[in-house]
């Protein structure tokens, strides 16, 4: 175990500025903040199901006061447009309301048994361990915590290394709220240190990660060796399969921000455009213009549709992807400071190049052709992913029939929707285990108890 703390460097990736410094959590902050939250858990689970949805929904209501705040800090830690960030802040408010509204429905069950009664009890799990990535600090950090909280949990959240300022407010703002000191606390740090701590710590009962693929796997062996409880959201490579009888004109015009929305660092994002060969030039021509007008540029203007890449490291790994001669549609990008990457769609590559089967977490996608509906799904499933996907068709028995054999846990069709707080998301294969969001939210972080009792003694 390491003991060292170390310094973190927030920087705006517009620009390049250092916008904060933040102490790294050691392995000693982990152990210590693990005690402090069993004994604010404790408190919290004997509360009143009507007193802790009240104070989640106080919570709610404080971060609603501070949308514009939450989103202008989320525009300088992490580059995400204006747009996309108020709405990042609103979802945090809505999942707290949606949490809320679960407390008092978190029902168990009475089993009809002979000689007696039989009634599950859902239980609160205890300390869970909340580990979120870069991509969209708040909402990923709230799709944990918020129904951990409510189902009467305490929670510690590590933010990522690069991303940790809106997840620091967001625990000053529960602490203004009135939630209990400790109940929800934020440890930003490495995580090999932080993040690692937590995982082997035995009083935290689950793991809520959402990351790379690569490190999900390292962190369910170590949960293994501990029988402890997981949910991984991992990473995507997903479909956008585009059919003749479709609206073409539709499909090519919203294809580009099925993409390029978060500058392409979005798990769900549409990297894979399948597009029938009949329909294929015309597609072309209709995507080419889309794409080439997106917007890119400083976050915080109104106007912008695409901001930076997160990182330089991000920025090195999007770039070694595509080489400057290989052909197909780029937009632009500004020059200078900032990490940016034009919006691009490359064309005959081959289905097995790695740009057609990794996970590039930037702003570009690839078009193949395919021939007819078992070819799409074939392609659409030569993945190691299954995270989500979107079938252009207006023949309704073949969305149903795509949507049955595309396996991936988050299909939309004619649309490019994906996430719903009130509707269940995540992974298949690769994409990750378990589910968030939606009306079993709550009942991921209970264990069932079963208890019969004799009418006979
Ligand atoms: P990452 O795996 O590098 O890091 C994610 C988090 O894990 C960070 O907080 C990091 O500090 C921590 N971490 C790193 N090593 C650790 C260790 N050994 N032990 C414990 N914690 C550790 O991922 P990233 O680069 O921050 O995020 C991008 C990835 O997240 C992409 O692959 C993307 O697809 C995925 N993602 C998935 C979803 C989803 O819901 N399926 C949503 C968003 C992002």
């Amino acid at each position: 175990m390491s003991y060292e703390s170390c310094e973190l460097q927030v920087l705006n990736p517009a620009t390049e500025e250092v916008v904060a410094t933040v102490r790294g959590a050691t392995a000693q902050d982990v152990d210590a903040a693990v005690v402090r939250a069993a004994d604010a858990q404790a408190r919290w689970a004997a509360l009143s199901p009507a007193d802790r949805a009240r104070a989640l929904r106080r919570f709610a209501a404080v971060v609603d006061e501070h949308l514009e705040e939450l989103a202008r800090l989320e525009v300088t830690e992490a580059g995400h447009t204006i747009g996309n960030a108020r709405w990042e802040a609103g979802n945090v408010r809505d999942l707290l309301d949606y949490a809320a509204g679960g407390v008092e429905r978190l029902n168990g069950r009475q089993i009809p048994v002979p000689g007696g009664l039989d009634v599950t009890l859902l239980e609160p799990l205890g300390v869970v361990g909340v580990i979120a990535p870069w991509n969209f600090p708040m909402p990923i950090a709230a799709w944990g915590t918020a129904p951990a909280l409510a189902a009467g949990n305490a929670v510690i959240l590590k933010p990522a290394e690069t991303t940790p300022l809106t997840a620091l407010r967001l625990a000053e703002l529960a602490l203004e709220a009135g939630l209990p000191e400790h109940l929800f606390q934020v440890l930003p740090g490495e995580g090999p240190v932080a993040g690692n701590a937590l995982v082997e710590h035995p009083g935290v009962a689950k793991i809520v990660f959402t990351g790379s693929t690569r490190v999900g796997k390292q962190i369910m062996a170590k949960c293994a060796d501990r029988v402890k409880r997981v949910t991984l959201e991992l990473g995507g490579k997903s479909p956008n399969i585009v059919f003749a009888d479709a609206d073409i004109e539709a499909a090519a015009l919203s294809a580009p921000m099925s993409f390029l929305d978060n500058s392409g660092q979005d798990c769900c994002a549409r990297t894979r455009i399948l597009v029938q060969r009949t329909v294929y030039d015309r597609f072309l021509e209709l995507l080419a213009p889309a794409v080439e007008s997106v917007v890119v540029g400083d976050p915080a203007d109104e106007k912008t549709q695409m901001g930076p890449l997160i990182s330089k490291t991000q920025l090195e790994r999007v770039t070694s992807y595509v080489s400057g001669d290989a052909p197909g549609i780029r937009g632009t990008a500004p020059e200078g400071p900032g990490f940016w990457f034009p919006p691009t769609v490359l064309t005959e590559v081959d289905p097995h190049a790695r740009v057609a089967v990794e996970e590039v977490f930037g702003p570009v996608a690839v078009v193949l052709p395919f021939e007819d509906e078992a070819e799409a799904v074939r392609l659409a499933n030569a993945t190691e992913y299954g995270l989500s996907g979107s079938i252009w068709t207006r023949d309704v028995g073949r969305a149903l029939r795509v949507s049955q054999a595309v396996r991936a846990g988050n299909l939309s069709v004619n649309s490019h929707s994906s996430v719903r707080y009130w509707t269940p998301f995540g992974g298949y294969k690769q994409s990750g285990l378990g589910r968030e969001l939606g009306p079993d939210a709550l009942t991921a972080f209970t264990e069932t108890k079963n208890v019969f009792i004799s009418t006979e003694a």
